[in-house]
């Protein structure tokens, strides 16, 4: 298996094809968005952050929970739209019938503005996103310290006497780091300001030509590349993966319309998520 991915600093471990699969990891965070394939570096990731429940982001979750038991591993947290708590609920419960196993894991709701700690000082949150069915975005943040404004640019023997003076020197931050735009319209990018400004943004981008047009694309509940061209100024990241994009464009072919299409400002930022054959 290839090494993850590198961007913005963070690590990428993911395969995502529009319809068929889709499985996000942060292997530095140890948390995975969506469970479509539970190949054996997804299987260790111990949180599961759902976005939706179609198949192809949601399908691999029994054989995830199962090959965690099996390996040893300490049994996972799903984070599963409100919307669908009780059916997924007797989805694992009709596993646990069919494969007479006990499936261990810890099941909580999630809807916009549900925060889970991750450890560590980082924590995600979801928003709402807009798709045919109930969907979330998800972002990761981090706490961190800052020093104070009034102690910036004083010297460490100020800062030193400051601390020892019993004040406070630091103010806790929380920055956002990633964020996911599971599947959606594009309009999450205007109502969701954390999908523009985290350091890094994972989008699905299904559609990238006119083989399949911005209306048809829509009524999918799927981002089209011509709308990610619209609002190219808007994206304040460091760096932008696309993801899930159709399984009708050959890597090649995509990599070749985004270098055609895309302008400066988006290219030099972009990264394509490889096919899973790639990876
Ligand atoms: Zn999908
Ligand atoms: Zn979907």
């Amino acid at each position: 298996m290839s090494p993850p991915l590198q961007l913005a600093g963070i690590a990428v471990d993911a395969v995502s094809v529009g319809g068929l699969l889709t499985c996000i990891q942060l292997p530095g965070f140890d948390v995975a968005f969506d469970m479509g394939r539970a190949d054996r570096g997804a299987v260790c990731r111990s949180t599961v952050l759902f976005t939706h429940a179609h198949i192809d982001h949601m399908g691999d979750v029994a054989a995830h929970c199962a090959t965690r038991s099996l390996l040893g591993m300490a049994p996972p947290t799903y984070l599963v739209p409100a919307e669908n708590i009780d059916a997924f609920h007797a989805l694992m419960d009709a596993w646990r019938a069919l494969d007479r196993s006990e499936l261990a894991c810890t099941v909580l709701p999630a809807a916009p503005g549900t925060r889970h700690d991750l450890g560590r000082g980082r924590f995600a949150q979801a928003f709402r996103v807009l798709h045919r069915v109930p969907c979330l975005g998800w972002s990761i943040w981090e706490r961190r310290e800052k020093l104070r404004p009034e102690l910036v640019g004083r010297s460490s023997a100020e800062i030193r006497a400051a601390r020892e003076r019993g004040e406070r020197i630091t103010d806790a931050t929380e920055a956002p780091v990633v964020a996911f735009s599971g599947d959606t319209l594009i309009e999450a990018i205007d109502h969701e300001p954390i999908l523009r400004q985290a350091r890094l943004l994972i989008i699905e981008v299904t559609f990238l030509d006119d083989r399949v047009s911005v209306a048809d694309c829509r009524s999918k509940g799927h981002v089209h590349l011509d709308e990610v061209i619209a609002r190219a100024d808007a994206f304040e990241n460091e760096a932008i993966l696309f993801t899930h994009t159709s399984a009708r464009y050959g890597h090649a072919q995509a990599l070749d319309i985004l270098r055609r299409r895309l302008p400066p400002s988006l290219a030099d930022r972009v990264t394509l998520l490889p096919p899973p054959e790639h990876r």
